[in-house]
């Protein structure tokens, strides 16, 4: 059985006053029912992850190099958000793959990167609003899945996040057998790669537009272990509602 996980992304937000809200959240969670994780920009990783600990939250980056360390500038290594605290780190996200050209090939490379360090990786997919209105969802998540992941993955050290761009913070979610239809082909998928063993025990999240008005509908939908959120995982108050919802 997958792990539950509730997953935040607070993306280019976040300053010191935004600590508050984690321990907010450290309050209201002493033993949540599920993971927390939180990704805060990686300004504010290794004070968040300071504040997490001995906590049941989790931290984690929002993008890896592929590389461990070297002349990349503006960049930060898998190796460099173990040393900050954080856990889990988010890629191929759908904002990484158009504003920084992201292909499944360097997701892949900064899989093998984020995994090889020890980290737990959040690999994103989903597809557009055009390709959703021309039928190549599922052709289009089998794809991503397919080059995004490699092989050398357990099911401790990956996270799938399906996430239909058109979705991510428009307000707008797929229909609920929409969202059952891509987490069955998914978990199909990796079954069929990985074995059941491995496939089954990959937690699959949806995100886009989670709100704690819309999420216990979606976690209600078999192969959906939780959520990765944007917008509504930056207040403590709708995040815990959303943690509420799953555990
Ligand atoms: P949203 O973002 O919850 O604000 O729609 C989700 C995401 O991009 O991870």
């Amino acid at each position: 059985m997958a792990q539950k996980l509730a997953a935040g992304n607070w993306k280019m937000n976040g300053t010191e006053a935004s600590l508050a809200e984690i321990d907010a959240m450290i309050a209201a969670f002493p033993a949540p029912g599920c993971k927390v994780l939180i990704c805060p920009p990686a300004t504010l990783l290794d004070r968040l992850s300071t504040r997490a600990e001995g906590s049941a939250i989790a931290t984690g980056a929002q993008d890896c190099h592929m590389n461990a360390s070297g002349a990349h500038t503006g960049d930060i290594s898998a190796e460099m958000i173990k040393d900050a605290g954080g856990t889990y780190v988010i890629l191929g996200h759908s904002e990484r793959r158009t504003d920084h050209g992201e292909t499944d090939e360097i997701v892949n490379a900064k899989t093998m990167a984020a995994t090889g360090a020890g980290l737990i990786a959040v690999v994103c997919v989903g597809e557009t609003l055009e390709q959703r209105d021309a039928g190549e969802t599922l052709d289009l998540v089998g794809t991503q899945l397919a080059g995004s992941i490699p092989e050398a993955v357990t099911g401790q050290n990956l996270v799938v996040a399906y996430e239909p761009v058109w979705a991510i913070g428009t307000g707008r979610i797929p229909t609920i057998e929409q969202i059952a239809e891509v987490h069955d082909f998914m978990r199909a998928r990796l079954v069929e790669r990985f074995g059941a063993e491995i496939g089954n025990a990959v937690s699959l999240l949806y995100g886009g537009s989670v709100k704690p008005s819309n999420a216990s509908e979606i976690f209600a939908v078999a192969n959906v272990d939780g959520a990765l959120v944007g917008g509504a995982s930056l207040k403590a108050a709708d995040f815990g509602a959303i943690i509420d919802a799953l555990q």
